[in-house]
């Protein structure tokens, strides 16, 4: 008779993929698949034998070479139709993000500042100029892009911010500050939000604008594999056709932070899965007293709870993914899927640590990086609180941010 306290794995049982128990391949398309490996590919010959010393030193060797290799692979503005963009489905975006993220979470946010934030504020709200302008070098990584919204004193709440853009003339002209911006360094162009006497508006900022600085934020524990900067913003002079034209107020920079948002629900679950497969095949090397680490009990209660939360992260990604692919995703969905996924996430990688041990600890091995890395995708593009408060607000109908 056979038992479920048998230890002899069944004939399914040994043809499982570890990593993927449930079998959420299956749910995968042939053309969902190849993109994926696409991605792994450039992944483990561009990124992973680097990222540890960039992370180490707190600098990419050429951060312009690595935008320039993701373009080429169409992973700038991915999911973007139009003006030299790959034109791929919401589900393709969602795999190449966990792949990256896979990697390195900087890696994946220096693609999704460029495409969904950068890029998807011009392709969404700009003007055909603007978009035949910056989109196609945009896309091949030619041109690096940033997205300034958070200032020194405006975090979680933007629609407090201070840069101000008024009229001169047919000009306007942009004072303030922004902080925390990804790329902002090495960007070629900046999508600034100012208050305006017309409301929150988007202005398109060459970054060689005269008044116009980007120093960097040093001092990071977390995506020191990814540049970080202030926008200065000292009488910034630009003509009217700056502006964004499609969109007026917090719909504007929110619409795009949906987009974004979206990525690192599939991302954050990368992190993730380096941090566990690295524990599992940790925990079957080591011995201490005598056996395998992974043989102990309590190991084996870290890793299937582990799997677990992976297991579902990634179908509450992909079910997402193809709402969006079908055009029915609202933002307290995007909100319910980055508040879960990043925040299980950090606990796999947080556990991952525990069964490394003192190893653990060491960059030879990629497990504290995700960890450091996600404490800051547990902060931008919403924190956690802020996106408790969106469902909040969702379930109850009654708003509890201030
Ligand atoms: C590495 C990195 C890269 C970033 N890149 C960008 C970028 O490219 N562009 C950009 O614009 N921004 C970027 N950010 C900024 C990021 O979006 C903000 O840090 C984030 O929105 C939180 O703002 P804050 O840090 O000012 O925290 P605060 O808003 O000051 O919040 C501090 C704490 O208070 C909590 N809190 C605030 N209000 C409430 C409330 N009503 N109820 C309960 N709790 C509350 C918050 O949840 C948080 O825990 C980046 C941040 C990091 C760390």
């Amino acid at each position: 008779m056979s038992t479920i306290m048998s230890t002899t794995p069944t004939t399914a049982a040994s043809r499982l993929d570890p990593m993927d128990l449930a079998g959420i391949d299956d749910l995968l398309t042939d053309d969902e698949v190849a993109v994926r490996s696409s991605v792994r590919q450039l992944c483990e010959r561009s990124i992973d034998p680097f990222v540890a010393d960039w992370f180490e030193r707190g600098s990419i060797d050429d951060p312009r070479g690595l935008a320039r290799e993701l373009g080429s692979l169409g992973l700038l503005g991915m999911h973007l139709e139009g003006y030299g963009c790959a034109g791929m489905s919401a589900v393709d975006y969602g795999l190449a993000c966990l792949e990256l993220e896979a990697s390195d979470s900087g890696v994946r946010s220096l693609v999704s500042v460029q495409g969904s934030l950068a890029m998807f504020a011009i392709w969404r709200w700009g003007s055909e100029e603007q978009k035949q302008e910056w989109l196609p070098r945009m896309a091949t990584g030619e041109a690096i892009g940033c997205f300034g919204l958070t200032e020194p004193d405006h975090g979680s709440d933007p629609g407090s911010m201070r840069t101000r853009a008024r009229r001169d003339g047919d000009d306007w002209v942009l004072d303030g500050a922004k902080m925390w911006i990804t790329n902002g360094p090495i960007a070629d162009v900046a999508v600034v939000w100012a208050q305006t006497d017309g409301g929150i508006r988007g202005f398109v900022v060459p970054t060689d604008s005269p008044g116009f600085s980007a120093p960097e934020i040093k001092h990071k524990m977390s995506l020191r594999a990814s540049v970080t900067g202030e926008l200065v913003l000292a009488g910034v002079r630009l003509p009217a056709d700056a502006v964004l034209p499609g969109v007026r107020g917090l719909k504007g920079p929110l619409s795009c932070l949906s987009e974004a948002r979206f990525g690192i629900v599939w991302g954050s679950l990368g992190a993730a899965r380096s941090s566990l497969d690295t524990a599992r095949r940790y925990a079957i090397g080591r011995e201490q007293f005598g056996r395998p680490i992974a043989g102990f009990q309590l190991t084996q209660q870290k890793l299937a709870d582990m799997a677990l939360e992976l297991v579902k992260g990634q179908l509450l990604a992909l079910h997402l993914g193809r709402r969006k692919d079908a055009g029915v995703l609202c933002p307290e969905q995007v909100s319910l899927g980055k508040l879960n996924n990043v925040r299980e996430s950090l606990e796999i990688c947080r556990t991952s640590r525990t069964i490394l041990g003192a190893n653990g600890i060491s960059l030879e091995y990629p497990v504290i990086r995700h960890m450091n890395n996600l404490e800051s995708v547990l902060t931008y593009e919403g924190t956690v609180e802020m996106h408790t408060l969106v469902v909040g607000q969702a379930m109850t109908g009654l708003a509890a941010f201030r």
